[in-house]
């Protein structure tokens, strides 16, 4: 058999065309059925891709208007009552307010897809009464037969982890839920089977997380259910991410055929596969193509790992297939023009992998010669990247080897350092500050863009960025905040502006993914060593610097910030090349610092998001990406204030490592997860400076003095006066600039009343 498998394909298009319809849409620009028809082109057009490719087993119902989660919530009428849902197939008016809102209702929760950076919106059981609205999957696999003659291989979001991501239910709950919800699972691959469906995907990446025991009977119950329900359908069980949880257990199930991801914690899955065999009752879904990285594969180890994995299960019951759906990565590498060639020859997004895939089971279906040629050409490409100037650099490589051997560690330690600095700074009691970005107005943006287009010189562009410097010095001298910054302005991405000066990286003019929704990223490319070149912040932050008396902060992204949101190579570890880039950004605080900026502050929003998904490799990463923030920080003197900042997540369960960065100053996104936070600070006395955000800046609501007066209340309850900080809880870069200014008038005049409280205690 060793038939080729996509599990998902992108739906933004070659040219992000299903954003632009998306847009058009809520804009108010095209009617809904002009937006059914162009959305069903981009969906046909993808399955013919695949097709056209050679894929055998063609997802449907991977395409989603919004997002798959989203989907199968409405496909089970789980709608919340403010949404003012009257039964009946889920109007799209009603399915867009789930996850954007409207005037009327909040949106539903967004949250990460596990360790991606794909965000799905959170299904809410509470109330609800789940009923079939309509069974999406066998729409889609109509569609495309109707449409191609396709027979499409429906893919549908299992009910463990549905049910596992939902909220609004107490986990003594989670057995009636799922009794509620099995029956409807039960209905729709009934119905599939009835018509003649062949295979369904049934993803369950919540497999690759801790299972009880419970869980673990839950999953039997699930699936003896559902093949009861539906003995003529094909079930391919999903997992990917991570390996399998309970590999024993698991490919006892009832089901068809097991899809594990090898690459993903592909060391742990195969040597389940050693260890505990694999049934021969079932087909094993062999995700040996990388869907998340971006890189070519080389095909003759992954011809390796399939010959090792044929050992146990015969090519007869191997389906060759990416090891998760190629949401995760751009569409194809053919509009990319301006690439390097050994990049751009390295380099595979969906398209590409699609081919691979096919390669492979062509290969495993009649030996390694009929791919001979493209066995040699993915060679000389994985080859002639490794072997480029880029990704041979011995200076770079021997410095970080020396200084990430260090310890990494301040000259003195907090207590001290915190007196020179003192001393220094003379700042008041509950010193004010901000995060770093002041509001990106129109005029910004466009006057960026006048440069990037070559109509306005370097010089005028100076320029207007000093002009923008220079209005909000004086605002915010004027506001009355005590450490000032400079704003920002020159920025468009805090991880684009470094990359973009950086040795190492590489820009795609293309390469998007989708984030949420409509919402699509461009990660740069860490192809090679990273490598400081010249300062990147130096000059907008002394000019800034030299039009106050006030301490200006510099700016500056963190090494794991800047890893987590970029594309990396797979060559290396990501601990290698969260070194290099604490390597390159210390040597620019080493230049601001010799500039004069005393108080530099490098922001770590995204530490969290690395999270490895096992416990058990959680502290490991946790260590080096501390160490990697302690290596970007620990050359300045101790009179040198290093701040950092992070949001959007929850920190209660890192505080330790949080404690360990040894930043004199920290600031802390808190709007969304006060109540968890201040908890955590109960518990544990936090040390160091910190300042948690007073004031939510996601909305453009202008808090009022008592609201903040109240947030600074509750949080000195836990902390200690001498140590806390006041700042809104993130950068001000998508504010307008009345509501900013007002909001931070509000917060200086909550902050002096504050003082007049507390000052006694100090
Ligand atoms: N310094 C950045 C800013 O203010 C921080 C952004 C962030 O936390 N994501 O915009
Ligand atoms: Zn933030």
């Amino acid at each position: 058999m060793a038939y080729s498998s996509s599990l998902g394909y992108p739906r933004i298009g070659a040219n992000r065309e299903w954003k632009k319809a998306l847009e058009a849409f809520w804009s108010g620009k095209i009617e809904e059925s002009e937006l059914h028809a162009q959305l069903q082109d981009i969906r046909l057009n993808h399955l013919s891709k695949q097709r056209d490719k050679g894929i055998d087993l063609i997802p449907v119902n991977d395409f989603s208007y919004y997002d798959h989660v989203l989907d199968t919530a409405a496909m089970f009428g789980m709608i919340p009552d403010r949404f003012e849902y009257n039964g009946g197939p889920v109007p799209v008016s009603v399915y867009f307010a789930m996850a954007r809102g409207n005037k009327d209702a909040t949106a539903c929760e967004m949250t990460k897809w596990f360790n991606t950076n794909y965000h799905y919106i959170v299904p809410e059981l509470g109330g609800i009464t789940p009923v079939l609205t309509e069974n999406k999957p066998l729409a889609a696999y109509r569609e495309a037969k109707d449409k191609l003659g396709i027979e499409g291989k429906p893919v549908i979001v299992g009910p463990l982890t549905f049910l596992k991501l939902s909220k609004g239910y107490a986990a003594s709950e989670t057995d009636a839920w799922l009794d509620r919800l099995l029956p409807l699972y039960a209905q729709v691959l009934k119905e599939l089977e009835q018509e003649g469906v062949n295979w369904v995907q049934v993803d369950e990446p919540i497999l690759v997380t801790k299972l009880s025991d419970t869980d673990v009977s839950r999953l039997q119950k699930i699936y003896q259910t559902l093949k009861a329900a539906a003995p003529g359908v094909r079930i391919m069980l999903q997992t990917y991410f991570e390996a399998v949880e309970r590999y024993q257990e698991v490919t006892q199930l009832p089901v068809d055929g097991i899809g594990l991801d090898l690459v993903h914690g592909g060391a742990g899955n195969r040597q389940s596969i050693r260890d505990f065999g694999f049934p021969q009752d079932k087909v094993l879904g062999a995700g040996v193509i990388d869907g998340r990285g971006i890189w070519k594969a080389s095909l003759r180890e992954k011809l390796d790992l399939l010959n090792e994995i044929a050992a146990t299960v015969p090519s007869e019951r191997l389906v060759i297939q990416s090891s998760c759906s190629l949401l995760h990565v751009p569409v194809t590498v053919q509009a990319e023009t301006k690439l390097q060639p050994e990049l751009l020859g390295a380099l595979a997004f969906a398209d590409e992998k699609l081919e691979e895939i096919v390669l492979l089971s062509k290969a495993v279906q009649s030996g390694a010669s009929v791919i001979s040629a493209e066995l040699e050409k993915s060679e000389a490409a994985v080859t002639a990247l490794k072997r480029s100037g880029e990704r041979n650099r011995t200076d770079i490589q021997q410095a970080v080897a020396a200084v990430s051997a260090e310890p990494a560690q301040r000259e003195a330690a907090f207590a001290k350092r915190l007196d020179v600095q003192q001393e220094r700074w003379q700042l008041p009691i509950l010193p004010t500050t901000t995060i770093g970005s002041f509001p990106q107005s129109a005029e910004v943006r466009k006057a960026r863009q006048l440069w990037r287009k070559g109509e306005w010189n370097a010089e005028q562009y100076t320029n207007f960025i000093r002009e923008q410097i220079d209005l909000w010095i004086q605002l915010q001298e004027e506001i009355g905040l005590d450490v000032l910054v400079h704003g920002e302005f020159e920025r468009t991405d805090m991880v684009e502006f470094f990359g973009e000066k950086l040795a190492g990286f590489a820009f795609t003019q293309n390469g998007w993914v989708q984030s949420y929704g409509s919402r699509c990223v461009k990660p740069p490319i860490i192809f090679g060593d990273v490598a400081w070149e010249k300062p990147m912040t130096v000059k907008e932050t002394a000019y800034a610097q030299s039009k106050t008396k006030l301490p200006v902060k510099g700016m500056l992204t963190g090494p794991i910030t800047i890893m987590n949101w970029s594309f990396v190579r797979d060559d290396i570890s990501r601990e290698q090349i969260a070194y290099q880039l604490a390597y390159a950004l210390r040597q620019e605080v080493e230049a601001l610092e010799s500039a004069g900026i005393g108080m530099i502050q490098v922001d770590e929003p995204a530490v969290r998001e690395g999270l490895p998904l096992k416990e058990q490799d959680q502290k490991g990463y946790l260590e080096w990406a501390v160490k990697a923030f302690r290596l970007t920080t620990c050359t300045v003197q101790n009179s040198t204030q290093i701040h950092t900042h992070m949001c959007y997540c929850e920190f209660h369960d890192m505080i330790d490592s949080i404690i360990d960065m040894d930043a004199d100053v920290i600031s802390i996104e808190t709007s969304r997860s006060h109540g968890e936070l201040i908890q955590s600070f109960e518990e544990n006395t936090y040390p160091l400076g910190i300042g948690l955000g007073v004031y939510d800046i996601h909305s453009p609501r202008v808090p009022d003095v008592e609201e903040m007066t109240r947030m600074i209340d509750r949080a000195l309850r836990v902390l200690d006066p001498k140590l806390f900080w006041i700042n809104p809880d993130c950068g001000l870069k998508t504010r307008g600039i009345g509501e900013t200014v007002a909001s931070l008038r509000n917060m200086v005049e909550a902050t002096r009343l504050a003082r007049e409280k507390y000052a006694l205690q100090v």
